[in-house]
Formats: structure tokens, C-alpha cells, sequence
């Protein structure tokens, strides 16, 4: 990964690159390239062992022009206030890609929460909720989770939130516990349109994604969930990787039991379904059909992608090529299908559970999926529309010009006040 690549400057860049196509003043430029507002925090909590540390946090607030602010919140030792802001900045424009009303936001703490109790996890979460509560809420910004987090930390937010503005209000966060009113199907969700975008990708380009093979570097929620579904549609995934290492298996394998493996031993090492086990490098640039990118931001940098084999790429995670690896494989007709896109579906379903909770009527698990699939497959016509007519130089600068058009529109709909 490289660690010289600000992700804040990378999604200014992305929006650089789509207003080559559009006709907009600088001030409304400058105006989609910023956040509206950011949260810093210092957390003061006390430890099992009746200590005090100090945690660092954010919550950026990009933009709110189409609906409430709407994104993840991150616990990693790599979180800083711009790679909060560029995260807050891409769900802006996912939420414009697939055009469901929310602006973009995101939060993270700097931490890794594997090197500390569960009950100091919660306490970290509730100080962090406690400072979220002033500007959180179902109609102003909607947190949800991410790497790191998931439904037991999204529970806890909702309760703390709700015990200090004494209300029930379970869509003041989504990704929640089906109990605490989570929706059908959220978990599998990314996963689910990663799928989606890659049955799209093939099918436009005239492709057979039956026996394609697969790699998918980062086998967590997104990565696992997507590598499973797309193994149901025939692909045959030969190589999947953690933070521990990859393992490969040139005649494909099982994604479900690779999973099953991570999951009872805590690593890929020693699958069983594997014939080999590979570095993580190794796994980017190995010759397949399909390279799903699932783990955290700039993991392909200009020198991976230049070793490249892979004939098309669908990003699961947010970001994980950096502007000058995408010139890159631009250059060598490697297909890339942007994240704002394909990952939606997090956020898709996050709608519908905020919807649902809004309601207070639930829907089954088919509805959700059904919902999710017209969704995502109108965004890829939205995007193969705009791409042949803009005659874009790639798929994620297309993307750009649907959503940024659509932030722009609804910008100036509300006008300038004061
Ligand atoms: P996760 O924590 O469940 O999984 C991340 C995985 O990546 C883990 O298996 C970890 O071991 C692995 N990993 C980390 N560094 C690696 C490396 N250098 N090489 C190989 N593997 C590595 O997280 P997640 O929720 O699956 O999120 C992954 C990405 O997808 C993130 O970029 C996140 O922002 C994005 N995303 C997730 C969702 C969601 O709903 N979960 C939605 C949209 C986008």
C-alpha cells in the first residue's frame, strides 16, 4: 500500500477529472471538493484497568445538498481527519451514483480495537456517541458501519444516543442488529452489489462470467460476501486474501468454506481448499479475469498497477487505487468499475432499513434484495448511458458526471443563502 497518497487529494482529483465534462464556475467546484464541516474529537476513557487513554475521532459532514449526511464509522490506527473527509466526500457522490437521497458523510477513531477488551470497545464507542449526539440524528446525519465495526457497535450508538435525547429513534443509525431494527439483508449487502456491478460489467462487455477467474484481496464482510455471490454466478475464484497473507488455487476453490476457515481459525493459512499460499502483492498482480479490491484505500498504487494482469477490476473498497494507478491501467485497457458504484449497496440498504425504520414496517429479505437490484442495475445504466454519450476516457469519471450533476442540481434547487 502506499502511504504517500492523501485520499483526500485523491477524491479532489476524481472531481477534477469529471468537471473536464461538465460546465461548471469554480465556485461551485470548489464547493463539491470540501466539507461542509468536520467534528475532532479527543475521547477520554477509562481502561479495564483503571487507567485513562485518549482516542482520536472525527466525523466529517461533506455534503448535505440531496438529504441527511450518511456514511460509515471506521476504528483503525490509519484514521485521520482526511481520510475521514475523502471518505465523507465518496459517499456524497455514491449516494448521487445510485441516486438515493442522502448527502455523504463518515467518522472514524483512531484505534485498533483487536488490542482491546470488548467492554473498553463499548466504552470507546458510548464517549464517541456522547460527542456524535448534538449532530446526529434521523433527519441530519445517519452513521453506519465500517471496517471494524458492525452491528454490535451500531447498537450501542443508537442506545447511548437514545438514552441522552430520551426517544426512540432507531434510524439515527443503520447496519443495526435485526432485533434493534436492522433490515433483511444489510450484512450482505456491499457484497450484493459487487456482485451486481460484476454481472453488469460482463455482460456490457461482452464477456462470459461463467468459469472467469476471480482474486479478492481482503476477505471480510465486502470481499467474502462478494466473492461468495459471484461464485454462485458460475466465476471461479482461485485466489482471496487477508491481512495475514493470500491462498491460491489455480483450479478455484469454494468461497463459502474459504470463509468458513477465516472465520473458525481467524486467518486464510492453512485453508484447505488452497494449493498454494501467496503474498498479498502476489494476489494483485496475478493473471485473472477479475481482481476485486476489498480491503482499504490506495492498495494499488502506480507500481502494483503496472504489473496489473487482471482483465477487469470492480472495487469493493472505497478507494483502493490511487489517481496515478488509474492513469496507469487506464492506459492498459484495464477495466475499472468504480467504487461509488459497486459498493453501494451498503448504503442502499441502509436506506431501506432507514426507511423501514421510519415506517415502522419491515420487509422481507426478497423485497430487500429485489429493491437493491433494480437500484444498482439502473445505476449501471445511468453510467453506460453517460459514458457513450461524454465519450469519458473511463468508468469512474462517468460515474462522476452522474452524481456530480445531480449534487449540482439539487444544490441549486436550495440556492445561496445567506
Ligand atoms: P472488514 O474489516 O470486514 O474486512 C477487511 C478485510 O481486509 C479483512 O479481512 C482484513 O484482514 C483485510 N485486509 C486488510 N489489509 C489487507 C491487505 N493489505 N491485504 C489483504 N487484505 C487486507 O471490512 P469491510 O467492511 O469488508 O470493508 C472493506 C472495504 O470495503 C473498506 O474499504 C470499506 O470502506 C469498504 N466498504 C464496506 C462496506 C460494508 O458495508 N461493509 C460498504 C461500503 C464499502
Amino acid at each position: 500500500m502506499s502511504d504517500e497518497v492523501n485520499p483526500f487529494e485523491s477524491l479532489q482529483e476524481q472531481i477534477d477529472d469529471a468537471a473536464a465534462y461538465l460546465e461548471y464556475s469554480t465556485d461551485v467546484l470548489e464547493r463539491l471538493k470540501h466539507p461542509e464541516r468536520v467534528l475532532e474529537t479527543s475521547l477520554s476513557v477509562e481502561m479495564d484497568d483503571g487507567s485513562v487513554e485518549v482516542f482520536r475521532a472525527f466525523r466529517s459532514q461533506f455534503n448535505g445538498d440531496r438529504g441527511p449526511y450518511k456514511g460509515g464509522i471506521r476504528y483503525h490506527p490509519q484514521v485521520s481527519r482526511d481520510e475521514v473527509k475523502a471518505l465523507s466526500g465518496w459517499m456524497v457522490y455514491k449516494c448521487a451514483a445510485v441516486n438515493i437521497p442522502y448527502g455523504g458523510g463518515k467518522g472514524g477513531i483512531k484505534f485498533d480495537p483487536r488490542e482491546y477488551s470488548d467492554s473498553e470497545v463499548e466504552r470507546i464507542t458510548r464517549s464517541f456517541a456522547k460527542e456524535l449526539r448534538p449532530i446526529i440524528g434521523e433527519n441530519k446525519d445517519i452513521p453506519a458501519p465500517d471496517v471494524n465495526t458492525g452491528q454490535r457497535e451500531m447498537n450501542w450508538i443508537k442506545d447511548t444516543y437514545e438514552t441522552l435525547e430520551n426517544t426512540t429513534e432507531p434510524g439515527v443509525i443503520t447496519g443495526k442488529a435485526p432485533e434493534s431494527g436492522g433490515s433483511a439483508g444489510r450484512v450482505e449487502a456491499t457484497g450484493r452489489s459487487v456482485m451486481l456491478t460484476t454481472r453488469e460489467a460482463f455482460e456490457y462487455l461482452g464477456k462470459d462470467v461463467e468459469n472467469a477467474t476471480v482474486a479478492v484481496q481482503g476477505y471480510g464482510n465486502a470481499g467474502s460476501v462478494a466473492a461468495k455471490l459471484i461464485d454462485d454466478l458460475g466465476a471461479n475464484v482461485v485466489a482471496v486474501s487477508d491481512s495475514s497473507g493470500a491462498v491460491y488455487n489455480p483450479d478455484g476453490f469454494d468461497a463459502r468454506a474459504a470463509k468458513a476457515h477465516k472465520t473458525e481459525t481467524g486467518s486464510l493459512a492453512g485453508f484447505e481448499g488452497a494449493t498454494e499460499e501467496l503474498s498479498n502483492e502476489a494476489l494483485l498482480t496475478m493473471d485473472v479475469n477479475l481482481l476485486i479490491p476489498a480491503a482499504l484505500e490506495n492498495a494499488i498504487d502506480e507500481t502494483v498497477a503496472t504489473d496489473v494482469q487482471a482483465d477487469i477490476i470492480v472495487e469493493a473498497a472505497n478507494g483502493p487505487l490511487t489517481p496515478r494507478a488509474d492513469d496507469v491501467l487506464s492506459e492498459r485497457d484495464v477495466v475499472v468499475f468504480p467504487d461509488i458504484l459497486a459498493n453501494a449497496g451498503g448504503v442502499t440498504v441502509s436506506y431501506f432499513e432507514w426507511v423501514q425504520n421510519r415506517q415502522r414496517f419491515y420487509w422481507d429479505e426478497s423485497r430487500v434484495n429485489d429493491e437493491l437490484e433494480r437500484i444498482i442495475t439502473t445505476a449501471f445504466r445511468d453510467l453506460v448511458d453517460t459514458y457513450e454519450r461524454t465519450d469519458a476516457p473511463n468508468f469512474r469519471t462517468a460515474m462522476y458526471v452522474v452524481a456530480i450533476e445531480r449534487v449540482v442540481d439539487a444544490a441549486e434547487e436550495g440556492g445561496i443563502w445567506p
